[in-house]
């Protein structure tokens, strides 16, 4: 079948969602409703399931208990490759050994694409990423943010309905954070999906956010735009995250 060119997104609704390990509750009665092109930001201590609850969507995790939604899809038992999303992570191991086009085309290659609808994605997201003029080079001949950007194009050559970021600046430094953060927002506007992204990092929450989610302990905290957060948390908690104590 034919990929459509146009961007596809899709908005998420997550129902009632538990996860346990063993006897550990790390995820507890989650339920968000995320629109189709925003941009959702989660942020909460280490260890509150952030990551977890990523995984879950993408499926790489099975829920404990109810529902995901991805659109109008239930995609609880779908395998990840039938969802719909693309996942960053904080280490995004490259292959040394490949060009940054065979990298980021790898995928859709193992997924038995053609060769020029291979080309055709690569060539497109090398144009978003401004690494047109670097995707016959090796990772090791590229810096730390354009590194970084070849795993996003390896996402966006999937044509996602939605992307998972969990953490991708961490490994930065400050002056190259900045930067990507910069492109993250960019992209955001040029592709107009919906995102989700776990950050440590305040600024990169307030910045990119259309919504904050705040994280405790497994459950929702408080949920609203950057703002609201920031002028009127709900809470001490929510204020250590966002900014000014109540
Ligand atoms: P965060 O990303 O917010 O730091 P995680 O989602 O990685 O948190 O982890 C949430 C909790 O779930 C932690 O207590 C962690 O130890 C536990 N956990 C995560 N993955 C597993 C696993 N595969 N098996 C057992 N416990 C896990
Ligand atoms: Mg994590």
């Amino acid at each position: 079948m034919e990929q459509i060119e146009t961007t596809r997104t899709a908005g998420l609704r997550l129902n009632r969602l538990y996860k346990s390990f063993g006897g550990l509750a790390v995820l507890k009665d989650i339920n968000l409703d995320i629109e189709s092109g925003e941009f959702v930001v989660f942020v909460g201590p280490s260890g509150c399931g952030k990551s977890t609850l990523l995984r879950l969507i993408a499926g790489l995790e099975e829920v404990t208990a109810r529902d995901v939604f991805i659109g109008s899809k239930d995609v609880t038992e779908r395998d990840p490759s039938e969802r719909g999303i693309a996942m960053v992570f904080q280490t995004y191991a490259l292959y040394p050994h490949m060009s940054v086009a065979e990298n980021m085309g790898f995928g859709l290659k193992a997924a038995k694409r053609s060769k020029q609808e291979v080309e055709r994605k690569v060539r497109a997201a090398a144009e978003v990423l401004q690494l047109s003029q670097y995707l016959d080079r090796r990772p090791s001949q590229l810096s730390g943010g354009q590194r970084q950007r070849v795993a996003i194009g390896r996402a966006i050559v999937r044509d996602p309905e939605v992307f998972l970021f969990d953490e991708p600046l961490s490994n930065l430094d400050a002056e190259l954070r900045v930067e990507m953060r910069i492109e993250i927002a960019r992209l955001h506007r040029e592709l107009g999906n919906t995102m989700i992204y776990v950050t440590h990092d305040q600024t990169e929450a307030m910045t990119l956010a259309d919504k904050i989610v705040v994280l405790r302990n497994g459950e929702i905290e408080q949920v609203g735009p950057p703002a609201l957060l920031y002028d009127d948390p709900d809470n001490t908690f929510v204020a250590g995250f966002i900014g000014s104590p109540k």
